[in-house]
């Protein structure tokens, strides 16, 4: 197998191992890995279409992560991809109406972070190992709710490891709250902050930055790292399930071999769908990845006229996980399209850190052609929800309706009959209430699990666990600092 390596997207480091960059997370000149080069599938999607998930898993990854051992990665594959999930198929796809939903919520904390953070923690640990880092790996995030819940059931009890999370008290949902204070695991740590999410990002941002507590750090065994969503170990595991999702198609007979097909994806930080990008590029026939913004369309506006601009009001709406307005894993596209220019990169977000915006060159969007941006408002989203309810039975989440409702708008408006696959990133009982309420109209309930109940009523969908095991879970995480303790915090987790 080809040996590859990473090399930041600005230029200031190449040569990298895939085990190095993922330790890393980002590179030190603040770019972020690419690998040398998108290595292609070395089997036909037909011998795919016989495999497990997991077994796709090791022949999507493994080209990737050249300098893990076969069975180092099978290892993690199969602790990752276990009974966890609610359903074997652990992304199964749906036939709804004229597309195929493919689901990615039936992990532990049942929204699509669960598909990369159930392997990080496991690569991460093996990265470890190669390296001879013999200190303890910290991963410290600060959370608007979701990402820190994914982050702590996936690192939860994997040895070698500690997780501590900083959500911003009274800043996320009750169900959210519920889902980090009751986190079990010896491990982790869970601390509320006095002040908002961008004061606990800030703080997080502030000690990764504090040279000298790194040192103090270090004396005590412990480095740090970050589980966000630019890691390498978390963009790669995702190239998976599109590759899955048309060897599926393909196995069942719904396509031909070769047949071209589309993906719809509801889109924030861009991580997702550029997942989707190298799954074509390394040879899944694809033909058009449908960028679903809601009413944050910063990447609407980008695919349509050129320009990313960032300077605009930010909105709050039902889909809070899109709710973005610089999408940080935007900038390796921005490479592969200047040709794999990092002076030209490192130019364009220089730029975006100055001034808020920034134009590509019209060659640069004749090599992003493969994406076409679509969005949906408020009113969209909701009719979606209500029409794929009443016309199909099948409930999605807000998310997802973002995406039904661009691939609608579209379908209706050329009647475009490429087999097309929506990506469902989190489950309806994630965002009940507005989901009921798109299907309803306005309610009295506020209690969740009651609403989770109507909702079940309603779809003929149990509850998740993940759900019901909140109403009688212990509560394990008390701690509780101001936004100006932070640092003082993590010493008091980790003794010292
Ligand atoms: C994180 C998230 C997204 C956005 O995914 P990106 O990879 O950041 O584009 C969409 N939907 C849900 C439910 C999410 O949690």
């Amino acid at each position: 197998m080809k040996n590859i390596t990473y090399q930041s997207t600005r230029g200031g480091e190449s040569g990298v191992s895939a085990s190095q960059a993922i330790l890393k997370g980002i590179a030190a000149d603040g770019g972020l890995f690419m690998p040398s080069e998108i290595p292609q599938l070395d089997r036909p999607l037909r011998e795919l279409a016989g495999m497990t998930y997991q077994e796709q898993a090791y022949e999507v990854m493994k080209l990737f992560l050249t300098d893990f051992t076969e069975e180092e990665l099978r290892d993690c594959i199969d602790k990752a991809y276990d009974s966890k999930f609610d359903n074997p198929e652990i992304a199964p796809l749906v036939h709804v109406g004229v597309a195929y939903v493919m689901e990615l919520f039936h992990g532990n904390t049942i929204a699509f972070k669960d598909m990369a953070l159930s392997i990080l923690p496991r690569l991460m640990t093996v990265a470890a190992k190669k390296n001879h880092e013999d200190k303890e790996i910290v991963i410290l995030t600060a959370t608007s709710g979701d990402t820190g819940k994914a982050a702590l059931a996936g690192f939860a009890d994997v040895p070698g490891t500690r997780i501590i999370v900083f959500y911003p008290k009274g800043g996320v949902s009750h169900i959210q709250e519920l889902q980090m204070v009751t986190q079990k695991g010896d491990n982790t740590a869970v601390i509320a902050i006095h002040g908002n999410f961008d004061d606990a990002q800030t703080g997080v941002k502030k000690i990764f930055a504090d040279k000298e507590y790194e040192k103090k750090l270090a004396e005590g065994g412990f480095r740090l790292s970050s589980a966000n969503s630019i890691n390498i170990g978390r963009l790669i595991p995702q190239i998976v399930y599109y590759v899955h999702a048309y060897a599926e198609l393909l196995g069942s007979g719904s396509i031909e071999d070769g047949e071209e097909i589309n993906f719809v994806v509801p889109t924030g930080n861009f991580g997702n769908i550029l997942a989707g990008y190298f799954a074509k590029l390394m040879g899944v026939p694809v033909k058009t990845l449908f960028c679903a913004s809601n009413d944050n369309k910063v990447l609407y506006d980008f695919f349509t006229t050129g320009t990313y601009d960032k300077n605009r009001d930010f909105v709050l709406t039902m889909s809070p996980s899109m709710d973005i307005l610089v999408s940080s894993n935007l900038e390796r596209l921005i490479y592969l399209s200047t040709g794999c220019d990092a002076r030209a990169t490192a130019g364009l977000m220089l730029q975006l850190a100055r001034t808020g915006r920034y134009t590509v060159t019209k060659e640069m969007q004749m090599r992003m052609k493969d994406f076409a941006g679509g969005y949906a408002t408020e009113e969209q989203d909701a009719e979606v929800i209500r029409y794929q309810y009443r016309k199909r039975g099948y409930v999605m989440d807000t998310h997802t309706g973002v995406a039904a409702a661009v691939w609608k708008a579209h379908w209706e408006e050329t009647g475009d009959q490429t087999k097309t696959v929506i990506v469902s990133t989190a489950s309806p009982y994630k965002f009940s209430k507005s989901v009921l309420e798109a299907i309803q109209g306005p309610m009295m309930l506020t209690d969740d699990f009651a609403i989770a109940q109507e909702l079940e009523n309603l779809s003929h969908v149990p509850v998740p666990k993940a759900v019901t095991d909140l109403k009688t879970a212990e509560i394990r995480h008390t701690a509780e600092c101001d936004k100006s303790d932070m640092e003082a915090a993590v010493s008091r987790v980790l003794g010292i």
